[in-house]
């Protein structure tokens, strides 16, 4: 891993095997969803420069006008400064949708190009405007092939420096990777040390695809379960923090950082988003990662979240499109 000198914390970063990107912060903002432009003004102030957006957080808008007021303030010499990622809706996830839809994209955040350009979900839905959650009867087979050549065309028109996939499982990435030409760069999905993803792991680092943690902090509570937050409130981790002198937070960040996974956290308060850069000059100990290594394993993201719980899917299988794999 590299690191950026000029940010206000050293965020190390990494390259990526497949694409023509710059190295990737190993630490992004999150701005699902729809983050107010002064909080992502006030990540880039205090070091964040990777900033992770998606057509569906609504928030493309937001992210651009912030660069934008970054370079007019000093706080960046350039665009070219940040590392931006979106997303392509399921909704676009057809073969004649996914240029335009990066143009759009592009459009809203005011950009040329994107450094990232990211498959949603392996999840395809009829054509029409983003819902959420969306009714089962719009879910239709994913095109794969036909997906990923309009992504490879993105990067080949140069509107997408790289191009990758999100909430891929292995099964996915092997329909990705038998008809590419450019192999996914990254596949950004849940990670944190209650859903560890080892065996995705595994495979990502033996096919050169880098790995992008979301949900870092256990998430808010995309299931709509109200479950609570199993990585703050994990006893383990806690006890941990306790011991080290760090926030549950950064032991969690740092855990995810000594596996070679970079993430994306969301935070719009100004003293966590620093908290959440300051984890490069310590380590966890053999035995804290031992620990952490027996936490009880749960996801709390899966496919059936996008959907509502009313209807039925007609012409796609729940099980086809599941993210869940241990
Ligand atoms: P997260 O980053 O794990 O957790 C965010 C929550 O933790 C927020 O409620 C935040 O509240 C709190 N928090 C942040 N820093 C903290 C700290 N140091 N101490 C205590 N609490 C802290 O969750 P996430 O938003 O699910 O994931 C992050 C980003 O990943 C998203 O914004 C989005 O960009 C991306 N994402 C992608 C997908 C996908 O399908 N690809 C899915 C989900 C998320 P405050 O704001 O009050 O600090």
């Amino acid at each position: 891993m590299g690191s950026v000198g000029n940010t206000a914390a050293a965020v190390p970063e990494v390259a990526l095997r497949f694409g023509n990107a710059r190295p990737i912060p190993a630490v992004g903002m999150g701005t699902a969803v729809s983050a107010p432009m002064n909080a992502v003004l006030a990540a880039i102030e205090v070091g964040f420069r990777h900033l992770d957006t998606a057509a569906m957080y609504g928030s493309e808008r937001s992210v651009g006008e912030a660069v934008a007021e970054a370079v007019r303030r000093g706080l960046l010499e350039s665009r070219e400064e940040v590392f931006v990622t979106s997303k392509l809706w399921c909704t676009q996830c057809h073969p004649d949708l996914v240029v335009p839809s990066l143009r759009e994209t592009l459009k809203n955040l005011q950009m040329e190009y994107l450094d990232l350009y990211l498959i949603h979900w392996p999840v395809c839905m009829k054509p029409g405007p983003i819902a959420f959650p969306a009714k089962k009867e719009d879910a239709v087979p994913f095109a794969f092939e036909g997906v990923w050549r309009a992504m490879e065309e993105c990067q080949r028109l140069g509107l997408a420096k790289a191009i990758g996939v999100s909430n891929f499982t292995t099964n996915h990435l092997d329909r990705i990777l038998a008809v590419a030409t450019i192999p996914p760069a990254v596949n950004q999905v849940e990670l944190n040390p209650v859903w560890q993803q080892r065996k995705l792991r595994a495979y990502c680092a033996d096919k050169g695809i880098h790995v992008v943690a979301y949900s870092p902090l256990g998430g808010q509570d995309w299931s709509r379960t109200g479950e609570g937050n199993g990585v703050l409130g994990s006893q383990v981790l806690a006890e941990i923090a306790q011991r080290r002198g760090k926030t549950i937070a950064q032991v969690s960040l740092r855990w995810i950082y000594e596996q070679g996974v970079t993430w994306i956290v969301k935070s719009f308060n100004k003293e966590r988003l620093k908290q959440n850069l300051d984890i490069f000059d310590w380590k966890l100990t053999e035995e804290d990662r031992l620990k952490i290594s027996q936490i009880p394993q749960k996801k709390y993201v899966t496919a059936a979240v996008l959907f509502s719980t009313e209807g039925e899917f007609t012409s796609v299988d729940l099980a086809d499109m599941d993210i869940v794999e241990e």
